[in-house]
């Protein structure tokens, strides 16, 4: 499959994302996940990044095209894979199209994850991420065992710095600005498929169906 996943921060992209990997071995490519790495390494392109991450505004389209013009030429992504946080912005659609058309690839479809601002504030606001394998845990609906420790690695959890109140709603207001236009996008080019829950077993079925 090869599959963009469009949707608010805290939509659950990225755990939907985890389930599709294991349901058909395509890789998920997550431009925040990247990101981080790049901003905790402390490479060039961290440091170009880290200002606009922390406030919760975007990287310039140039940055995030040039990773992702280097990142869909991999190997692994033959197989297949699921966009997780790219593209964010118009211009960024556009650029994708271009390039696809220049690997002579095509889109399976765009999963819209269509969640409701309430939802997604309170998910966000108690959501905690381990510093170390980026293990997403919830202290209402999904503690670690250990306060504060990951299941999976031992490492510190943490609250992310962009998902305070109100680095949050600032998110909101660009994911609203900015993306939201890539609904009308793509369901223009014929790919939306729009779904009003983050549940992954509802999430799978729709889009099996769609595929088939
Ligand atoms: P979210 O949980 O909001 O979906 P991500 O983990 O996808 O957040 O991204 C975190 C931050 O990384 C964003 O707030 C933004 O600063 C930057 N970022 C990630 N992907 C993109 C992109 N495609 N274009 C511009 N900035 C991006
Ligand atoms: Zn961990």
């Amino acid at each position: 499959m090869k599959i963009i996943l469009l949707g608010p921060p805290g939509a659950g992209k990225g755990t939907i994302a985890k389930v599709l990997t294991q349901y058909d071995g395509s890789v998920q490519i997550s431009t925040g996940d990247i990101l981080r790495g790049a901003v905790a390494a402390g490479t060039e392109l961290g440091k170009q990044a880290e200002a606009a991450m922390k406030a919760g505004n975007l990287v310039t389209d140039e940055l995030i095209m040039g990773i992702m013009e280097q990142r869909l030429q991999q190997d692994d992504c033959k197989i297949g894979y699921l966009l997780d946080g790219f593209p964010r912005t118009i211009p960024q659609a556009r650029a994708l199209k271009t390039l696809l058309e220049k690997l002579n690839e095509k889109l399976d479809c765009v999963l819209e994850l269509d969640i409701s601002r309430d939802v997604i504030i309170d998910r966000l606001t108690t959501r905690r991420t381990c510093t170390q394998c980026g293990a997403i845990y919830n202290i209402k609906s999904k503690p670690p065992k250990v306060d504060g420790i990951c299941d999976v690695c031992g490492s510190d959890i943490v609250q992310r710095d962009d998902e305070t109140e109100a680095v949050i709603s600032n998110r909101l207001e660009v994911y609203n600005d900015q993306t939201a236009p890539l609904v009308d996008f793509y369901r223009q080019e014929g790919l939306l498929l729009s779904i009003q829950t983050s549940d992954s077993g509802p999430v799978l079925e729709a889009l099996k169906s769609r595929l088939r």
